[in-house]
C-alpha cells in the first residue's frame, strides 16, 4: 500500500458508519433503482494481487487475468458513459476490507468483483455470480433493518442481471447465481456481486473474455445489466 494511514483510516470509519447507523425496519418492499444519477458510478474490482495469485491454471495468474479484464471493461465502459473506479490499477496487496472501503469511499451504485476460477474439472467451465450471505440469520426478512434488506435484495437483483446478461454474449456455460460469503461484498454498502468469468484451466473460455472481442462483449453485457438495475440509459 502507499496510500496515506489517514486516508485508509477515513476508508475504515466511512465503512462502519452506515453499518451502526441502521435503525430502521424492513419496509417488505421490491427493490427501488439503485441510483438515482445521471452517471452510474460502478466500482470493478480486481480479485487477489501482490502476494496473493488466486488461482493459476496454464501458466496465468489469476490477479493478473482479473485486471486485465478490468482495465479493458473500464476504457469501454467509460466510453459508453458509466464512471468506472478500479480497486486496484496494478499488481498490489489489497485486503478484502479495504476493496469494500474503497467502494464506500467512491459513492458507488454499484459493485462487481471479478475473478476466474482454476477448477480443471470439465464440470468447473462456465461463469458464475455470487452475492453475499442474507444480513441476518434466521431467513426471515422482517428481522433485518431496512437498509440490510433492501441492499441484499438489490445485490440480488444485480447479480440476476449480470448472469442474465452474461448469458446472452458467452460462449460458455451458465453456472447459475451463489451465495458467497466474502468480506468485501459484505461491507459494501451498495449493491454488490462478484462473477467468476470462467476457468483458466480452460484457456479457449478464460482468454475470450481478454480478448477483444470478448471484452467488447463484456462490457456491453455489464452496461446492460447497470441499466437493468438503475434505469439508466446509456446516452
Ligand atoms: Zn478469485
Amino acid at each position: 500500500m502507499d496510500r496515506p494511514l489517514g486516508l485508509i483510516l477515513v476508508w475504515l470509519s466511512l465503512l462502519l458508519l452506515p453499518v451502526s447507523a441502521r435503525t430502521v425496519r424492513c419496509e417488505d418492499s421490491i427493490p427501488a433503482p439503485a441510483i438515482q444519477r445521471s452517471s452510474p458510478r460502478l466500482v470493478l474490482d480486481p480479485g487477489h494481487g501482490g502476494a496473493d495469485p488466486g488461482a493459476h491454471g496454464r501458466g496465468r495468474a489469476e490477479k493478473d487475468a482479473a485486471l486485465a479484464v478490468a482495465e479493458a471493461l473500464a476504457k469501454r465502459l467509460e466510453a459508453q458513459g458509466i464512471v468506472v473506479f478500479l480497486t486496484r490499477n496494478r499488481d498490489q496487496d489489497l485486503s478484502k476490507p479495504l476493496r469494500a472501503a474503497f467502494a464506500n469511499y467512491r459513492e458507488a451504485d454499484l459493485y462487481l468483483a471479478l475473478h476466474f476460477s482454476g477448477e480443471p474439472r470439465v464440470q468447473a467451465r462456465g461463469f458464475e455470480v455470487f452475492v453475499a450471505p442474507p444480513p441476518l440469520p434466521g431467513l426471515d426478512p422482517q428481522r433485518w433493518e431496512a437498509g440490510q434488506a433492501r441492499v441484499w435484495q438489490q445485490s440480488r437483483a444485480w447479480a440476476e442481471a449480470v448472469r442474465r446478461r452474461l448469458g446472452e454474449v458467452a460462449p460458455t456455460f451458465d453456472r447459475g447465481e451463489g451465495i458467497l460469503p466474502h468480506p468485501a461484498l459484505e461491507a459494501v454498502t451498495c449493491p454488490a456481486a462478484l462473477v467468476e468469468l470462467g476457468s483458466l484451466a480452460w484457456p479457449d473460455e478464460a482468454e475470450w473474455w481478454r480478448s477483444p472481442a470478448g471484452a467488447e462483449a463484456l462490457s456491453r453485457a455489464l452496461a446492460a445489466a447497470v441499466a437493468d438495475v438503475t434505469g439508466w440509459k446509456s446516452p
